[in-house]
C-alpha cells in the first residue's frame, strides 16, 4: 500500500538568526525565526512524512513549548520520524519540495540540502527533489519578510 502526505511551513525572516534550510546553513543577512533552528523545509518535510504515515503533525511530536527543542537542529526531527516510519514498516518512496523566498538564490545549495536530508532519513539523494520559487514580489514572502515551503512525500508499506 502506498500513501502520500503534504506539508507546509512558513517562518519569518529576521536579523540575528542563521538561515537553515534543508539542514544546511545558507549565507544571508537574515535567518528564520523559530523555537528550533527554524528550518522551513525540514519542518514541511516532517509534516509530509507524518501525514503519509497518518501520524499527526510536527507540533504534536515536537512541541515548540518543550525546552528540549530550543534551537535544536531540525534534522533530529527527521531522524526521529524516519525511525517511526521504519518501526511501522513504511519506506519512503519519494519526496518533492518547493521552497519559496525572494532571496537568496537557493539552487546552488540544493545538492548539499539533498545530501543532508537524505542522510537524516537514511535515503539516497535520488529520492529527494527540490525546487525553488520566488513569490514575484507579492505578499510577505514576496517582500522578503518570510520563507515558505511545500512538500509532498510518498511512503509504501512493505
Ligand atoms: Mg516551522
Amino acid at each position: 500500500m502506498e500513501s502520500c502526505g503534504i506539508g507546509y511551513d512558513l517562518h519569518r525572516l529576521v536579523e540575528g538568526r542563521k538561515l537553515m534550510i534543508g539542514g544546511v546553513e545558507v549565507p544571508f543577512d537574515k535567518g528564520s525565526q523559530g523555537h528550533s533552528d527554524g528550518d522551513v523545509l525540514a519542518h514541511a518535510l516532517c509534516d509530509a512524512l507524518l501525514g503519509a504515515a497518518c501520524l499527526g503533525d510536527i507540533g504534536t511530536h515536537f512541541p515548540d513549548t518543550d525546552p528540549k527543542w530550543k534551537d535544536a537542529s531540525s534534522l533530529i526531527f527527521l531522524e526521529h520520524i524516519a525511525k517511526m516510519l521504519h518501526d511501522r514498516r513504511l519506506r519512503i518512496v519519494h519526496i518533492d519540495a518547493i521552497v519559496i523566498c525572494e532571496r537568496p538564490k537557493l539552487g546552488p545549495h540544493f545538492p548539499a540540502m539533498r545530501a543532508a536530508l537524505a542522510k537524516a532519513l537514511g535515503l539516497t539523494t535520488d529520492k529527494i527533489n527540490l525546487k525553488a520559487k520566488t513569490n514575484e514580489g507579492v505578499d510577505a514572502v514576496g517582500r522578503g519578510e518570510a520563507i515558505a515551503a511545500n512538500v509532498i512525500a510518498t511512503v509504501r508499506q512493505h
